[in-house]
């Protein structure tokens, strides 16, 4: 039942798009464009100031005052 078909919707808009779309994962360059984008952002955010492992721990727990 199982057809070698390769169909995924595009992350930026949930348009489906096919293996052989130019654009892949993507149904645009547009849409591309705007994932890589957020992607980018991302890994800004993480890669800049969270080096140290002890600023890793604040950020995941960032909710939680244990200062008395
Ligand atoms: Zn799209």
């Amino acid at each position: 039942m199982t057809k070698k078909i390769t169909k995924l919707k595009c992350p930026t808009c949930k348009a489906t798009v096919r293996a052989k779309d130019p654009d892949f994962p993507f149904c645009s360059d547009r849409c591309r464009k705007i994932d890589l984008g957020k992607w980018a952002m991302g890994v800004y955010k993480i890669s800049s100031p969270a080096l140290d492992p002890e600023l890793l721990e604040d950020l995941e727990a960032p909710m939680v005052d244990n200062r008395e």
